[in-house]
């Protein structure tokens, strides 16, 4: 175990041993994910071999409910996780995120809402699929659901169609910023029933296999940051997936968003994972112990020693909102905690960013060298306010309009 000031929960936070001994095998495997993660940030290129340990130390079945083979972890296990894991590689730490919320969503979750007998067994039946692929066959999942218009932010249909066609649904339509692509074995898609008026009640969530006829990946990958996640753009032209293609039955992707917010938190553990890296970088670089450096303290100039307190101090701030908003998680929370969770992911988000741009003014020149880890981290950390559906400016949006108006209110 690293030192407890550079862990996600610090040493007193109360774990079981399940987290206790998962926290320990994503600390075991991340010194080797901070040392690929230059290349793939330099390539632009998705971290295979980062993969190739995650699947060989069975952690892609971290969400998988143990009933289905996996190791059954909750929201709050996997947040912990993913933090661990954004400590040493941002864009591992995303990518992550998509694949196991693909096996959170339709486990844990789903277990929580509301369905008819019927629904059920058809959800067992066809999640018993998707995390056969995933335990057996080592399965990757994708959640590509953005698409450059407001239904990734939760205020209308998707665009992306799918129709009923003779045992299954032919799918058509646009995703853009689809992490993993080229690297998923199956795009968890968004779309929405083909009726003649769309309507968000009729979301279905779908499974693509990364092959399927019609299926294209397009567009180049060169952005600012996360750059591993290799988030291009996939075309749908008349792919057809069978019926057990679906993650979740008809209309309850719809029941999971109203009724589990917390479920759009998950990107956040990446961000806070990224704040942690910065600070320790920080205290290592002024100690004048970063590997490969020439032994130069810089610790004893009291701005810097300020500079130092600032972090942490929003680290802890941070990190603390971050703990309390995975005890709230769960279905149907009470309207502080909803709250709380904008807050949370507002701050995460931002914070990091900010703790990441004060770690390089106080480090200096040398730093921002592409040889340390600090300039990737700070171009990282700007990708997280950015993320839909919870973007900075949509929680503001949201934590505005909520306190302000209870359900059904309206000024006319
Ligand atoms: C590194 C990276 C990886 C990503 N990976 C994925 C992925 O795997 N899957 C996926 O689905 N998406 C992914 N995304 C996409 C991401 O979640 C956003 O959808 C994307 O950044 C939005 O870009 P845009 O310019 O099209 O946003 P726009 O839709 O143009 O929105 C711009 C901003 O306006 C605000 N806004 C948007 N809609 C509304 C509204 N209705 N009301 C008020 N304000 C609004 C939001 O703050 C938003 O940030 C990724 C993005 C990045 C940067």
């Amino acid at each position: 175990m690293s030192d407890p000031r550079y862990s996600v929960v610090g040493s007193t936070y109360p774990l079981d041993s399940k987290q206790r001994a998962l926290i320990e095998l994503v600390e075991s495997l991340g010194p080797r994910f901070a040392e690929r993660a230059e290349r793939y940030d330099r390539e632009a290129s998705f971290p295979h071999e980062n993969y190739a340990d995650l699947r060989a130390a069975g952690l892609l079945g971290l969400c998988v409910p143990e009933k289905f083979g996996g190791r059954g972890a909750d929201l709050r296990t996997y947040s912990i996780v993913s933090a661990t894991l954004g400590k040493y590689c941002g864009a591992t730490a995303l990518t992550y995120n998509m694949h196991a919320c693909s096996m959170l969503w339709p486990g844990a979750l789903s277990d929580d809402l509301d369905m008819t007998a019927a629904q059920r067994a058809e959800h067992d039946r066809h999640r018993a699929i998707h995390y056969q692929r995933v335990i057996r066959d080592g399965a990757i999942y994708a959640q590509p659901f953005s698409e450059g218009s407001a239904a990734a932010a939760g205020r209308a249909p998707f665009g992306t169609t799918a129709t009923r066609v003779g045992g299954g649904w032919s799918i058509n339509g646009k995703k853009i910023f689809a992490s993993l692509s080229g690297a998923a074995h199956y795009y968890g898609v968004l779309c929405t029933e083909a009726k003649p008026e769309l309507s968000m009640r009729d979301t279905l969530y779908m499974a693509v296999p990364g092959n399927a006829p019609g299926l294209s990946i397009v567009g180049d990958w060169d952005p600012l940051g996360m750059r591993g996640t290799v988030s291009r753009t996939l075309l749908f032209k008349d792919v057809f997936v069978p019926d057990e293609a679906q993650m979740m039955p008809r209309g309850i992707y719809f029941q999971a968003a109203s009724r589990w917010p917390h479920m759009f938190t998950t990107l956040s553990p990446t961000y806070m994972g990224i704040a942690i890296a910065a600070y320790e970088f920080t205290v290592r670089y002024l100690r004048g112990e970063v590997e490969g450096m020439p032994p130069v303290k810089r610790r004893m100039y009291p701005t810097k020693q300020i500079a130092v307190a600032e972090m942490w101090v929003k680290l802890e701030q941070t990190r603390s909102l971050f703990l309390r908003m995975l005890e709230d998680a769960r279905v149907d929370p009470p309207k502080d905690a909803r709250l709380r969770a904008y807050a949370a992911q507002f701050t995460i988000m931002e914070n990091a960013n900010y703790i990441c741009g004060l770690a390089i003014r106080t480090c200096g020149g040398q730093s921002m060298l592409k040889s340390l880890p600090l300039e990737r981290l700070y171009r990282d950390s700007r990708c997280g306010s950015l993320m839909l559906p919870w973007t900075a400016e949509l929680c503001l949006d949201r934590i505005g309009r909520e306190a302000l108006y209870e359900a059904g209110e309206s000024d006319d």
